[in-house]
């Protein structure tokens, strides 16, 4: 691990892509849901066994050794049933500790780095002191945006590929969760409406870190993301904000499917 500061810019932000900063929204809060399907809507389990409350307990216990500690991470982790989001063809491998295909070349995080990473986004100041507006970057099939709505305030998810916007956006459906914004749109200039974000998680992986994302963070923020650091190789990157500037770490190595530009 290397950790460099800048009273700046960090070098990992793009200076080429420039949007004004917005604060001060006006979007309303609400607190995270106590659970996470609503009554009505059959928490049986589709081709994962009989009880998959158990093998996703398994999968938990499995991501704890791992070193994730954030109870709340670890109840959203055990809670959001991720057979849901995958296809019917896939459900068997869905508590595996693996990324699968998702549709469009795309595909879902494996469990693991999704509780590392929100682990990550929980642990800056401005989670801490009770903000808890987050921007995800690649909404994908909606299943890191149901994890992040039962431990923050407010989740706005936005995803360039319009069919998996719609896949989300079913996939979501059924669990009614009022603190989830799904936005289509190209998350590379960020979303800034939502701004300022006490946090800010990316699930591609790009050259930089628009520079738009720095901006739409809140000061106290804390921004977790893939970053390509040469040769193909990507690091997770963490970059805080403070009143002073950014400092950045680089963790471990990632996999992730890049950042790409524009809507299709
Ligand atoms: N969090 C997702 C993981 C999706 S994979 C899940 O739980 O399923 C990463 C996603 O990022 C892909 O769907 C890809 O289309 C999207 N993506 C890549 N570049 C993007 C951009 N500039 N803006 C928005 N989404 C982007």
């Amino acid at each position: 691990m290397t950790e460099r500061r800048s009273p700046q810019v960090p070098g990992w932000i793009a200076r080429s892509v420039q949007t004004s900063v917005q604060t001060g929204s006006s979007a309303a809060r609400s607190p995270a849901p106590k659970s996470i399907y609503p009554l009505g809507v059959s928490a049986s389990p589709v081709g994962v066994g009989l009880d998959s409350s158990a093998v996703r307990a398994r999968m938990v216990q499995r991501i704890a050794a791992a070193g994730v500690s954030n109870p709340a991470v670890l109840h959203a982790m055990a809670t959001v049933e991720r057979h849901r989001f995958v296809d019917s063809a896939l459900v068997n491998q869905a508590y595996e500790d693996t990324s699968l295909p998702i549709g469009l070349a795309q595909t879902i995080s494996k469990p693991s780095v999704v509780a590392r990473m929100i682990e990550l986004l929980l642990d800056s100041d401005a989670a801490r002191s009770g903000q808890g507006r987050v921007l995800e970057v690649g909404t994908g099939c909606g299943y890191q945006a149901a994890v992040l709505a039962m431990v923050t305030k407010e989740v706005y998810s936005i995803e360039r590929l319009r069919g998996l916007h719609e896949k989300a956006r079913s996939n979501l459906r059924p669990m009614r969760l009022s603190n989830v914004h799904l936005i289509l749109g190209d998350g590379m200039v960020g979303f800034a409406s939502g701004a300022p974000y006490a946090g800010i998680i990316c699930a591609a992986g790009g050259e930089a870190v628009p520079q738009a994302w720095c901006e739409q963070l809140a000061v106290g923020g804390r921004l977790v993301a893939p970053v390509v650091v040469g040769s193909g190789k990507q690091a997770l990157l963490v970059i805080d904000k403070s009143s002073h500037g950014f400092t950045q770490t680089v963790l471990e190595a990632v996999n992730f499917v890049p950042l790409k530009s524009g809507i299709a």
